[in-house]
């Protein structure tokens, strides 16, 4: 389980989170909702080690990692799917899976990849950055997928894919959940988010305006955070 306690971060001087106190419970999907600026990368980047806190506590499982680099964070079953494609662009879709697996198992990651999006199996020797947007978002998520990571925060995964593609993504993330994995789940699509989350948290101007599941939250609360009122 990850907790966050009173968690304020932001980038110099600016706060941008502002004592953030939120759960994802082992195996759970949890999504963050809000208004663009919000602070839902920034919470992402913190709970990952990208950003130092400037107060406040993360905890993974009981133990404190606040402030822990990324890569004790990787080493701790965390993986974080950032904004944008994060794959190496120049590397081969095979090369890309075999810098994500752990002890350089290549057939081993080649497998699970394929296992989470079958369609990666005829672009193995294909350079990553020549595929399709939707191509390469697939990839980054089987790259997370290799990795069987116990935490995956997912940042904006599905962002300007077409529907279709949208859907094979969602698909993915619940069979990632039934696997085990907790999500931490920031996303555009409002409803799609609520529809495979347990919990929601809406992040209004960096603190928490509303924590609890799905179905109790009201879209006036919603509407009222993305416009700002
Ligand atoms: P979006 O949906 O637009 O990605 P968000 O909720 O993820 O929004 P953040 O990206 O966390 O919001 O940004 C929160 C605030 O922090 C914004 O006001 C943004 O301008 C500011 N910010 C983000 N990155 C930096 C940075 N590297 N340096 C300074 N300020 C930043």
């Amino acid at each position: 389980m990850l907790v966050l306690d009173k968690l304020s971060a932001g980038y110099g001087s600016t706060q941008v989170l502002r004592e953030v106190t939120m759960a994802v419970p082992a195996g759970s999907v949890v999504a963050l909702l809000g208004a663009n600026g919000a602070g839902k990368t920034t919470l992402l980047r913190t709970v990952s080690g990208l950003i130092k806190p400037m107060s406040g506590r993360v905890t993974l499982d009981g133990e404190d990692i606040t402030g822990r680099a990324p890569h004790q964070l990787v080493a701790r079953g965390l993986c974080h799917v950032p904004e944008g494609r994060g794959v190496f662009p120049a590397l081969t879709v095979a090369d890309n899976l075999l810098v994500q697996s752990p002890d350089g198992q290549t057939a081993e990651a080649t497998e699970l990849a394929i296992e989470a999006f079958p369609r990666l199996g005829q672009r193995l020797t294909q350079v990553a950055g020549t595929m399709s947007g939707g191509e390469q978002q697939m990839l980054a998520l089987a790259r997370a997928y290799v990795q069987s990571p116990s935490l995956v925060l997912l940042d904006e995964v599905s962002m300007g894919l077409a529907p279709k593609i949208v859907d094979e993504i969602f698909e993915f993330l619940e069979r990632l959940a039934l696997r085990g994995a907790s999500l931490l789940l920031v996303e555009q699509y409002v409803t799609r988010a609520l529809a495979v989350c347990d919990y929601v948290y809406l992040l209004n101007k960096g603190s928490v305006a509303f924590a609890g599941e799905p179905a109790e939250l009201d879209a006036e609360e919603v509407f009222a955070s993305y416009t700002g009122a």
